[in-house]
């Protein structure tokens, strides 16, 4: 039957045969709240009413600015249930990046939780297509706001006239392929670019992602998605969760060590997903206190590189399996995921752990190729790397108006060319060497930064680190290593020049080491190479 794919048809599911599952909030005042399945669609349907009566119609835009948690959950399906887009703004953007988001969207409604009112104020002025802002809260802790027209979210909700507890929404029927969501990229490489997904590319991924071999979640999981709503869906866990009735914990504000091990510990969490960041953060603090986290089964990292110590001290140290991942907001996230295929269980601990330090093999719906300058596709042999391309049904086909960037983003036959570099295996193993933009091109070579990185990490001193290319009169370019000393530790340049001598080749080594008390990310857990080689444009390299 042609029945077309919808996003409220999850919740109605999880609602209907998962509705006792909870969905566990921390919110801003640091409270758990806790209902379920079936009270979150509810008051979807409540939320859904309330819109309708704000005069929203079919593909208006709605803001989001908010953390993981039960309400920006009840406005991922109100909002797409009627037809209207979903766009999560990063709140992590920079102010000015914040307010060409919300321009470039017209949004018509924001809904923001209480502390990111000032945020909203301050891009105001640039903001004028917003004719509502709902904060996200109940009359008792409304912020002083000079906003213009501003309600409060319990409020509204309540005064969503029928009660819903006993009868069923009438959902509109819609195009699957009418946009649901909208994000924009994070704008490490320029000013962000919107990417809508619809109805039918939200289902089929999270009916990718949530297999055995991917991000393995079902009902009995409890899972908690660090990796923040605000950005590509939060990896759509907030749909895959109620697609198979899994618990959902979410982390609100907090992302720090301490708060995310009491969720993991407390809640019973099986499963959880974000960036290497968060992780370095929670090892942190598991070995500070001598803690265990023995139900946490499986850890996905992804947004940027995974060190290979990272995935062996999770699975050695803590029985946790960590699965690295590979995507891009354009992707929906997931391209690829890591793993062991059921043949290389025979294979040796180091070449098993080889093939978990890669970006994985792809998924079941997309199609990569790594092709030449000249865009000719480049052999699986895991040695030839070059610009990897995409193809999709959760694939990006075109940014949001956007006709400048449309352009450079596909090649002739239609695939999206994502800028990272790597190679294939003729397993379909992906391992990204770069960013096209942060290659070291020394003396006609590549060498891939994220390698001396990898390697670096593993110096049992070092808790971060980043290789950037500076100039070099012979080579043309040639690696600086920036590192972060763990705490406690005292690492020496000589020391780490040693160290990676065994573990990188003559080429691969960087020319200096410096140290710094911390790294610059971007809005999304990237290092921010453009800020390093910024600061570190005037070092000059040894020559000797
Ligand atoms: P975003 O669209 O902000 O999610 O960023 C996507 C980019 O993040 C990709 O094009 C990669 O450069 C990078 N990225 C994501 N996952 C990984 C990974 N596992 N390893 C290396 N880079 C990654």
């Amino acid at each position: 039957m042609d029945v077309p794919l919808s996003i409220i048809s999850l919740i109605q599911y999880a609602a209907n045969y998962h509705g006792e599952v909870e969905i566990v909030s921390r919110t801003l005042e640091n409270e758990i709240h806790r209902y379920s399945y079936r009270d979150a669609y509810i008051r979807i349907k409540k939320l859904a009413n309330a819109l309708k009566s704000l005069g929203i119609g079919p593909q208006d835009r709605i803001g989001t600015v908010a953390w993981n948690g039960y309400r920006h959950f009840e406005l991922y399906y109100a909002i797409p249930g009627i037809g209207a887009v979903c766009h999560t703004v990063n709140p992590r953007l920079p102010e000015a990046q914040v307010g060409a988001t919300i321009a470039h969207a017209e949004d018509k409604i924001i809904f923001a939780e209480p502390d990111f009112v000032s945020l909203l104020e301050e891009v105001a002025e640039s903001t004028g297509c917003v004719g509502t802002y709902v904060i996200m809260t109940d009359e008792a802790r409304m912020p002083e706001t000079n906003l213009a027209n501003v309600l409060c979210y319990e409020t509204l909700i309540a005064g969503a006239d029928e009660d819903f507890a006993n009868q069923d929404y009438d959902w509109p029927s819609l195009d699957e392929n009418s946009a649901a969501a909208l994000c924009y990229s994070s704008g490490t490489t320029g000013r962000p670019k919107g990417v809508l997904y619809t109805h039918r590319s939200t289902i089929l991924h999270s009916f990718a992602a949530c297999m055995p071999d991917n991000f393995g979640i079902a009902s009995r999981d409890c899972v908690l998605p660090v990796v923040p709503m605000f950005h590509v869906s939060g990896w759509c866990l907030p749909y895959i969760c109620p697609m198979v009735g899994a618990k959902l914990v979410f982390p609100g504000s907090r992302m720090d060590g301490q708060a995310i091990f009491e969720l993991l510990d407390g809640e019973g969490v099986t499963m959880t997903a974000g960036v290497p960041t968060v992780w370095i953060m929670l090892l942190e603090h598991l070995r500070a206190s001598g803690k265990k986290v023995p139900r946490l089964k499986r850890l996905l990292i992804g947004g940027a590189a995974v060190p290979k110590s990272m995935i062996e001290t999770f699975e050695t140290e803590f029985g946790v399996e960590a699965r690295q991942g590979w995507g891009m907001t354009e992707m929906s996230p997931v391209g690829t995921i890591g793993g062991l295929k059921g043949a290389q269980a025979e294979l040796s601990r180091d070449k098993q752990y080889a093939y978990k330090a890669t970006q994985g093999r792809p998924v079941f719906g997309v199609e990569l190729e790594i092709v030449d300058k000249s865009g000719t596709p480049l052999p699986h042999d895991g040695k030839n790397f070059g610009e990897v391309r995409v193809r999709g049904p959760w694939v990006v086909g075109e940014y949001f108006k956007d006709a400048a960037a449309n352009e450079a983003a596909f090649d002739a036959a239609g695939w999206f060319r994502t800028g990272d570099v790597s190679t294939i295996d003729s397993d379909g193993y992906m391992r990204i060497v770069d960013r096209t933009k942060d290659v070291i091109k020394s003396g006609g070579e590549w060498i891939s930064s994220i390698d001396i990185e990898n390697a670096a990490v593993g110096h049992p001193e070092i808790i971060e680190a980043a290789a950037i290319a500076l100039p070099h009169p012979k080579w043309g370019e040639r690696p600086l290593l920036i590192a972060v000393a763990a705490e406690g530790g005292a690492p020496t340049r000589d020391g780490v020049l040693a160290y990676l001598a065994r573990h990188l080749s003559k080429l691969e080594m960087p020319d200096d080491v410096v140290f710094v008390e911390e790294l610059p990310h971007t809005t999304t857990g990237k290092l921010r190479k453009t800020a390093l080689r910024e600061m570190f444009k005037e070092h000059v390299l040894p020559t000797a």
